[in-house]
């Protein structure tokens, strides 16, 4: 499978670039093609500002994106890798949705509601945090870190078999946890 990795985390020490390292060393093992698209190295402009939405308004997509589209099309499925920063994506992955997934590309409205254009056949969103599972357990909160991605974003614009895997705690678990949290990645990107 042609897999495309979108990764937002701006330290290449983290813990994040580790979930990166073993689901890149996991996919080239089983002989996947992969590109890898890593925000923060890359310093991609996230902002929709307003020359740019007014341009996508009448059909126009500015070069930079269209070379995002063009990966996009090219991958058949899709890997995401990001903390949680204030219940959500961090702002630079937030920006490349916005900016990436435009109206004629990946959705379009209809009278029957939004209908999503894009045809990749799965997705796996890898996700940390610094709050604990009971935290969010308690609070109900689980599905709302993920959904964004998983629902509002991906699903809407006809993404299938979107898999999601959310790593709790990850400052504060004792370093045999991250162990194992890297094995999970690993047999996750085995069945991808
Ligand atoms: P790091 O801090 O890089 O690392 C965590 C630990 O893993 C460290 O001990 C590190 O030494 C160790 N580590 C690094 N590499 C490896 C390796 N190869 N193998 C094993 N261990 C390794 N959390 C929430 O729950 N909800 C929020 O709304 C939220 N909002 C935030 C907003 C902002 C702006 C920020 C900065 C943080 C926020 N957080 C929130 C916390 C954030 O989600 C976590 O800090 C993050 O998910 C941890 O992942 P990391 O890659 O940054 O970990």
């Amino acid at each position: 499978m042609k897999v495309l990795i979108v990764y937002a985390h701006p330290n290449p020490n983290s813990f994040n670039h580790a979930i990166l390292e073993a689901v890149v060393e996991t996919l080239r093992k089983n002989k996947h093609e992969l590109r890898v698209k890593d925000l923060y190295e890359e310093n991609f402009n996230p902002l929709l500002d307003r020359d740019m939405l007014a341009s996508i308004n009448q059909g126009v997509i500015p070069q930079d994106i269209l070379r995002e589209q063009q990966d996009l099309l090219w991958a058949e499925g899709l890997i995401f890798i990001y903390p949680l920063w204030w219940f959500d994506r961090p702002a630079i992955l937030k920006g490349w949705f916005d900016r990436v997934f435009t109206n004629g590309f990946a959705f379009r409205y209809t009278p029957r509601g939004v209908e999503g254009l894009l045809h990749h056949q799965k997705a796996l969103v890898l996700v940390t945090t610094g709050g604990t599972v009971e935290e969010y357990g308690s609070m109900g909160d689980q599905e709302c870190l993920i959904r964004p991605t998983t629902d509002g974003t991906l699903a809407a614009c006809g993404v299938q078999n979107i898999l999601d895997k959310v790593f709790y705690a990850v400052p504060v678990v004792s370093a045999e946890s991250r162990q194992e949290m890297l094995d999970d990645v690993r047999r996750l990107v085995a069945e991808f």
